[in-house]
């Protein structure tokens, strides 16, 4: 049964989801005013993982991920600016086409790293009607006040009657001692009040009418108000990275509550960060790195181009929970690693089955399962197939014989973790199928030539074959099975 840690009751509990059969998980997605990073391929491949695995398991899962276009969370440290709205100033452009700009960026970085598209990517500028209702709920219920055309959220009277700080472990007392005082602040009735709408300063660009003034919505409401919106009341999981449990996953709960009275969430799921050289990534350290730069090489950083496949299989190769630091190291590590499992991969396929193996092969996939139930820990299922990859090369140069039979599990077992859960991609598998297919039976019919020309002791062909090949980058080997060849990186 799969176990999956709960940041909120801190410890693994067996996940049993509210409806039979149905998963409701709404992820924090990216904020749209620049290009994705490194650090928004582990939220969004951790949860790739756990979508994938629920639906391996047989649950209908519906994923909501949103997107943050209103521009509120990051205000521009020396201007106060909202990020789009200033990139869109600077641009000459629309907001939305700042926003669009991006997201489309972001998508395409997605799809190289193998992130399946969530079921639902709601705008939070697209449900403005809705954050404004949701306000009303929490005013009704006495947890807000107005202050100058904007509205606060009440934190010490929440704090009173419920518990303020139960995701973080904080409480009030010790936040209090650590507030700075914050711009606006003479608005509020408390420095720890959060804003669930704020008037519009007359240059600010993306503003919307409400019953208090014309401004835009607090970040914390979008994920509140666009979670009840798609997934009801009470769903599920909520999860993303570990930086947004507090402030904004713990006003969230407070938010719910105050509005309906009770908890949306039942797990609460976070991935851990991801550092560069052992630093936080900022741009204060210089080692802001996007998916881009990592897929071209282009950033002073990086001693080469790394494969969208290799930053996946880097990032996976920890449990969600644990930290990466990122290395050149590490990740031509992740690289040669990962080429050896597609060795392996591709020798599987040529492969024959004897009639009966000569060792008892261990039940992988069940203990792949058992990994994966015990909170995601995918580095356990690598583990298991490099185990699995040690029998194959050692079926490849013959020292073991496999039946069809463990073959065709060795095959499954590739097909299912590899492919479908960890949703690794290699060379052959993805839309260059054709193509990859094609200049494979090309190189191979090469090596049946010059298996011929050997045959009939025609050295000067095959030399020819074997010369020019390696002088293109081809990797020629004689083995048990017949010829094996591979292109050098
Ligand atoms: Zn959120």
């Amino acid at each position: 049964m799969l176990t999956l840690y709960n940041s909120l009751t801190r410890f693994k509990q067996p996940f049993k989801p509210i409806h039979e059969g149905h998963v409701g998980m709404y992820v924090c997605g990216p904020t749209v005013y620049g290009d994705a990073h490194l650090g928004h391929a582990r939220p969004a491949i951790t949860f790739d993982i756990l979508f994938r695995y629920l639906r391996h398991l047989g649950y209908k899962v519906r994923y909501v991920r949103n997107i943050t276009d209103v521009g509120h969370l990051e205000h521009d440290a020396d201007s106060g600016e909202d990020k789009i709205a200033k990139k869109a100033r600077l641009e000459q452009l629309e907001p939305m086409e700042v926003v669009q700009f991006y997201l489309n960026r972001y998508h395409h970085d997605m799809e190289a790293l193998n992130v399946l598209p969530p079921s639902i990517e709601p705008h939070a500028s697209g449900h403005i009607i809705e954050q404004i209702e949701y306000i009303k709920k929490i005013l009704d219920a006495g947890y807000a006040y107005e202050s100058c055309g904007s509205v606060y959220f009440d934190v010490e009277k929440y704090n009173r009657d419920h518990n303020y700080g139960k995701l973080s472990g904080r409480n009030i007392e010790d936040m209090l001692s650590t507030t700075r005082a914050l711009d606006g602040q003479e608005e509020k009735r408390n420095p720890l009040d959060f804003a669930l709408w704020k008037k519009a300063a007359p240059e600010h660009i993306m503003h919307w009418p409400s019953p208090w003034s014309e401004g835009f919505p607090g970040w914390h409401l979008e994920c509140s108000t666009m979670g009840q919106k798609y997934l009801g009341e009470k769903f599920d999981i909520h999860g993303g990275g570990l930086d947004l449990l507090f402030p904004h996953h713990e006003c969230e709960i407070a938010q719910s509550v105050a509005a309906q009275g009770h908890e949306t969430v039942n797990y609460w799921v976070h991935n851990n960060m991801i550092t560069i050289e052992g630093k936080k990534m900022g741009k204060s350290y210089n080692n802001f790195i996007t998916l881009e730069q990592f897929f071209n090489g282009d950033h002073p950083l990086l001693e080469k181009a790394y494969s969208p496949m290799v930053i996946r299989f880097f990032i996976l190769q920890a449990q969600y929970r644990s930290t990466v630091d990122f290395s050149n190291a590490a990740l031509q590590a992740a690289e040669k690693a990962l080429q050896k499992i597609t060795d392996s991969y591709r020798r599987l396929q040529n492969l024959k089955a004897s009639e009966k193996s000569s060792i008892e092969m261990p039940d992988f996939a069940e203990a792949c399962k058992e990994a994966m139930d015990d909170d995601l820990n995918t580095p356990q299922v690598i583990a298991q197939l490099f185990e699995a990859c040690k029998i194959i090369n050692s079926a490849s140069d013959g020292s073991v014989s496999l039946s069809a039979e463990d073959i065709g599990k060795l095959k499954d077992l590739f097909k299912v973790y590899l492919f479908d859960i960890l949703g690794m991609k290699i060379a052959d598998e993805g839309e260059n199928a054709g193509a990859a297919k094609a200049f494979e039976g090309a190189v191979d019919l090469l090596m049946e030539i010059r298996g011929n020309a050997k045959a009939a002791k025609d050295w000067t062909t095959s030399d020819l074959i074997r010369d020019k090949l390696a002088a293109l980058g081809f990797n020629i080997k004689d083995t048990k099975n017949g010829v094996e060849w591979s292109v050098n990186k």
